[in-house]
């Protein structure tokens, strides 16, 4: 086990000097069998000076969209066009991934809720720990990738604290056509990296267990937006996506949930948008008997809906988030238009 005693800035540059690129197993934890549990990083350090951004995926064990997006970025990034440095920390939770699931499978640890972590603290806060004092406070800026949890799944977002203008600026500069505000919940990365002087975002795309191409191709335009408006990449076309829209953390949204058992018949569509009182689904018994319509409570974005296809009371079946006047009117020429990013591929 590497413990962090020195000074995370010449630990990289010692390992990675200027105008190089490692791929690293970095030892996280450790298994029952007293093996090391391995986090593969590649630190890309550029030739010329410049911020320093970190990409991480994973941290939810069985979100992957993440995961090939940084094996691409770390593939076609060079040192020799780098100014500052790019860290891609390819899987966070080692374990959960292994175990193909969220958790951290040791009593079902967030790691996501364990930053900025404790060297003598659990298993996820000492992960947690290791990973932030060695990479984490090194850099600028970070963009951590995450899907749905399993058996649902996400329209592309981010999710940033725009309150804030510096998380605002790197929110912008990802291209995302939806932003949701929010501060975050203590012990998430981009709350506690942000909080600390390192500006984060989520960006939220899809399933989890699956690679979906469109998305990940989406993530790795944003990537390169990102790294032109901070000088990494200074000589680069920054893709802009025309427009995009931030909905406020005050504004209402809301996980529907269902009232009864039954099969799932979903009705909205073809966009993930609903008008006040639509259908969004019906839900049955096996005898096709007793209909129950789930109503929009109100105008706005499905980002979030149910894949899997049976509901128990109190189960939720998609995420509603209230679009204002100005939002709607966008997003119904954006659907005239033809260009509205749904959850289908354009
Ligand atoms: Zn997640």
């Amino acid at each position: 086990m590497i413990v962090t005693t020195e000074d995370p800035q010449h630990w990289i540059r010692d390992v990675v000097p200027p105008g190089e690129k490692r791929h690293i197993q970095y030892p996280i934890s450790e298994t029952y069998q007293g093996n090391n549990l391995e986090l593969p990083v590649t630190i890309i350090n550029g030739e010329y000076d410049g911020p320093w951004l970190f990409l991480s995926a994973a941290i939810h064990g069985d979100e992957l969209n993440g995961v090939k997006v940084l094996q691409k970025a770390a593939t076609r990034y060079q040192p020799d066009e780098l100014h500052g440095g790019l860290i891609c920390l390819h899987v966070l939770n080692v374990p959960g991934f292994i175990a193909h699931q969220r958790t951290i499978p040791i009593y079902d640890q967030d790691l996501n809720r364990a930053f900025p972590g404790n060297a003598d603290g659990t298993t996820a806060a000492r992960i947690a720990h290791e990973i932030y004092q060695r990479f984490i406070t090194h850099c600028d800026i970070g963009i951590d990738f995450h899907t749905s949890t399993r058996n649902r799944t996400t329209l592309f977002h981010v999710r940033a604290n725009t309150d804030d203008k510096r998380v605002e600026r790197l929110a912008l500069s990802f291209g995302a056509n939806i932003i949701i505000s929010g501060a975050g919940s203590r012990g998430m990365l981009r709350k506690e990296a942000t909080d600390d002087g390192v500006p984060t975002i989520v960006v939220e795309m899809g399933k989890a267990h699956r690679f979906q191409s469109w998305l990940i191709e989406e993530a790795l335009s944003g990537i390169e937006s990102v790294m032109n408006e901070y000088g990494l990449l200074p000589d680069r076309e920054v893709r802009w996506p025309g427009w995009f829209r931030v909905i406020e953390a005050t504004t209402e949204k809301k996980w529907i949930r269902a009232d009864n058992g039954g099969l799932v018949d979903m009705t909205w569509g073809p966009y993930p948008f609903v008008y006040e009182d639509d259908v969004i689904c019906k839900i049955s018994g096996h005898f096709d008997q007793e209909k129950n319509e789930v109503r929009a409570p109100f105008t706005g974005l499905l980002v979030g809906i149910l894949e899997n296809p049976v509901a128990v009371p109190g189960h939720p079946v998609c995420h509603l988030v209230r679009t204002d006047r100005s939002t709607k009117r966008e997003i119904e020429a954006e659907i005239r238009r033809g260009e509205f990013l749904g959850y289908r591929e354009r």
